[in-house]
């Protein structure tokens, strides 16, 4: 098995203001401090949402939208590169005011009401995406 290796350079919080777009803000975080790779975290609550649901049989993504106030149970996610750019993958947990709990790829278009977000920096291994035939995915590359 192949791996990468990394170790925590620095933790960044990340101010997210009400009525940011979250993943425009966490990706303009990553630019204006040079962070290629690293892990992210964040809570919160929104004023709506969109986020995405990959259909592993069409290859694609299909969007879910709501536009009620939702709670951020839980938003994990990761930065690599892209196409020679940093990117951030982020998955999403969401509630409704019932306790109804949903979620999945973070898209732009969720707007937030309040938010935690912390970017913990790595370096090392470098990781980077390719494209995947079998998934349609851009997927981390271990072969480098
Ligand atoms: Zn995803």
């Amino acid at each position: 098995m192949k791996k990468r290796q990394q170790t925590i350079k620095r933790v960044i919080w990340v101010e997210v203001k009400y009525g940011d777009d979250l993943l425009k803000t966490i990706s303009t975080a990553c630019l204006e401090n040079n962070i290629k790779s690293g892990f992210i975290t964040v809570i919160g609550a929104l004023q709506k949402a969109k986020f995405g649901y990959y259909s592993q049989k069409e290859k694609r993504y299909r969007e879910n939208s709501i536009k009620e106030p939702l709670e951020i149970i839980s938003g994990l996610g990761n930065v690599s590169i892209k196409d020679g750019k940093p990117f951030v993958h982020l998955h999403i947990s969401l509630a409704d005011k019932k306790g109804n709990v949903f979620g999945g790829h973070l898209n732009e278009g969720c707007i937030v009401f309040a938010a935690e977000c912390a970017i913990f920096e790595l370096e090392g291994d470098k990781l980077k995406r390719k494209f995947d035939e079998l998934t349609g995915l851009s997927l981390w590359d271990f072969s480098q």
